[in-house]
């Protein structure tokens, strides 16, 4: 229990530093540029980034994909990142990839080519209209979180896709902003 640091790694290399803790399972405290190693133990060291919350978000197309990890086992997952806001938009935490992919489906547009998140029969997060019959994606989860027996689509980092041209990111972006 308690903190491990997380690394945050831009497009070009740039990495930055955060602290994950256990408790939430999520990243907790601002970037930090710098960090240094005591007791065998990697931590965030210096000031920490200034963030601009309240600053409108930047356009969808200037946001940036970045892969965070955590110590001790550098597992992984996808996120973007706001040059304007100087912060994470999210996911913060593993387990809402998981929960996202447990709460929506994913369906091609019926207009343009694009997979869609959806939550609602026929329309996409963003309000595209979709096709009835989704793209294998979803997962559906027991009352316990426990998987279900029969075989389901594999475990999908759904935010790995921003990068891909048929993935509508006006939809991982509202899915954010969904309280699960
Ligand atoms: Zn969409």
């Amino acid at each position: 229990m308690g903190t491990w640091m997380a690394t945050i790694r831009f497009p070009d290399g740039t990495e930055r530093y955060a602290r994950y803790s256990t408790v939430v399972a999520a990243v907790v405290s601002n970037l930090y540029t710098t960090f240094h190693v005591e007791h065998h133990r990697a931590e965030p060291t210096g000031e920490p980034l200034p963030t601009f919350p309240a600053r409108p978000r930047a356009p969808i197309d200037e946001l940036i994909p970045v892969v965070i990890s955590h110590a001790p086992d550098d597992n992984h997952w996808y996120a973007v990142y706001c040059p304007r806001r100087c912060m994470v938009l999210g996911p913060t935490s593993p387990h809402r990839c998981w929960r996202i992919q447990a709460t929506s489906d994913l369906a091609h547009g019926t207009v343009h080519r694009l997979r869609h998140l959806s939550r609602l029969r026929g329309r996409g997060l963003c309000g595209a209209p979709v096709l009835d019959a989704p793209l294998p994606y979803r997962r559906y989860e027991s009352w316990w979180g426990e998987e279900e027996p029969e075989p389901q689509p594999a475990r999908t980092d759904i935010f790995a896709e921003w990068t891909s041209p048929d993935m509508c990111r006006e939809c991982l972006l509202l899915v954010l902003d969904q309280a699960e």
